[in-house]
């Protein structure tokens, strides 16, 4: 099959990634194969292309947004049929035993892999995935637009149960890429938020501001009021200083990256005290997933995708490296 293989780690604007041809992925013990029909791109791909994550495998085939139809059922599979539409997302193994694991915590397993990361992922024709960690995707979906779900999405939704914004309440949103631009759209219709979105990018801000964001600016101390929730998705450490202080008392901060560059020092009395805090984000749960894609479908979510081909890998990524993209780039196979 063909594949945007990564051999050796690099600047993206050097091209690390390569097209070649490698051997057909085999499924193995309750594992299906995917005729990939898309995979969306992501922050995570980058820090892993550009080893800000130390490597875990390589070659890798980077990619944990895949959509596409079962190919192939490896022995003792009972959860999907061929030619059903799955989803590979970024978590694919937790152990199921440890204490994280048996208290609804398993993206806090040690034991936990990452698609594109510990195993091969979508950025290819085809894939694999342990049948209990591919999900099934909503029909209202088409595949490129059921792609950005994946992780933006999942990982979108979990930072904003970890803001611990309540219904009606207002949410601050700091960078508005493709994970924010998919869970406003959440916030605001299945939530009744009111959004208010701090970013440096004017295409960013239109777009925010075509999504209903009630306030969109680059300064966050010009907010109307405070917001009693706010969500980091920029990976940038100095923009937690601004996020706290615009916060209601009481408000938490969910930092949504799994990368950031570090975090200034921070004054007590000026950003914490009144019970502010900070909430980091790291991967999700299945039931995230699960509750994500059904939010998604009730929402009636729809990505802003810009889609490129698999031999555009490189200009994908460095158009999401310089905030080339309104919302979510996506890999068509
Ligand atoms: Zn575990
Ligand atoms: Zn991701």
């Amino acid at each position: 099959m063909r594949a945007a293989l990564l051999e050796e780690s690099g600047p993206i604007e050097s091209s690390p990634l390569k097209l070649r041809d490698v051997p057909d992925p085999v499924p193995g013990e309750r594992e299906v194969r995917v005729r990939v029909a898309c995979c969306a791109i992501c922050r995570t791909d980058l820090h892993i292309i550009e080893a800000d994550l130390a490597p875990a495998k390589r070659p890798v085939i980077p990619g944990h947004q895949v959509i596409g139809a079962v190919d192939q059922l490896g022995r003792g599979c009972t959860r999907f049929k061929t030619g059903d539409r799955v989803g590979i997302a970024w978590l694919r193994h937790t152990c199921g035993q440890c204490r994280f694991c048996t208290s609804g915590r398993e993206n806090l397993c040690p034991s936990s892999q990452y698609t594109g990361y510990h195993a091969d992922g979508g950025f290819a024709e085809f894939a694999v995935v342990h049948e209990d960690f591919a999900y099934a995707i909503p029909k209202q979906f088409d595949d490129v637009h059921a792609s950005p779900l994946l992780c933006a999405g999942i990982i979108g939704y979990r930072a904003m149960l970890r803001s611990g914004v309540r219904d009606g309440e207002t949410l601050a949103i700091f960078g508005f890429g493709s994970s924010a631009h998919v869970i406003a759209q959440i916030a605001k219709r299945r939530r009744r938020c009111d959004l208010y979105v701090v970013s440096r990018s004017r295409s960013h801000q239109r777009l925010a501001r075509e999504l209903g964001a009630a306030w969109v600016g680059d300064d966050a101390t010009k907010m109307p009021h405070p917001p009693q929730a706010a969500i980091v998705f920029a990976p940038a450490g100095e923009v937690v200083l601004p996020a706290l202080a615009c916060l209601d008392r009481g408000g938490a901060v969910a930092l949504a990256g799994i990368h950031m560059s570090p975090i200034p020092s921070i004054d007590y009395d000026r950003y914490l005290f009144q019970e502010r805090d900070i909430h980091p984000v790291t991967a999700n749960t299945r039931e995230d997933g699960r509750r994500l894609l059904d939010e998604a479908s009730a929402a009636a979510v729809v990505p802003h995708v810009k889609t490129y081909g698999l031999g555009q890998a490189n200009e994908a990524l460095a158009d999401l490296k310089h905030g080339r993209i309104d919302g979510t780039g996506v890999l068509v196979v």
